[in-house]
């Protein structure tokens, strides 16, 4: 017997960064100055995501544990 294809769940952590050119430094060198824009996004290999949402409306690592297996680092 064939054994079914199965979309296993693997969550990804994501953090949201902006950026912006920076003002030229003494050399005349611009950067780029980045920074976290406090929403963060969890995705699941299975489909499941919560889109941005801010920090702290981050599903539990107990529910993320749950229902979706250990998030990845
Ligand atoms: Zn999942």
């Amino acid at each position: 017997m064939t054994e079914q294809w199965t979309t296993d769940h693997k969550v990804t952590l994501l953090a949201q960064v902006e950026s912006r050119p920076a003002a030229a430094d003494s050399q005349g060198q611009r950067w780029m100055e980045r920074r976290h824009t406090g929403l963060v996004l969890a995705a699941c290999n299975c489909g499941w995501t919560t889109g941005w949402v801010p920090k702290d409306q981050m599903p539990s690592t107990a529910e993320l544990l749950g229902r979706h297996g250990v998030p990845m680092p």
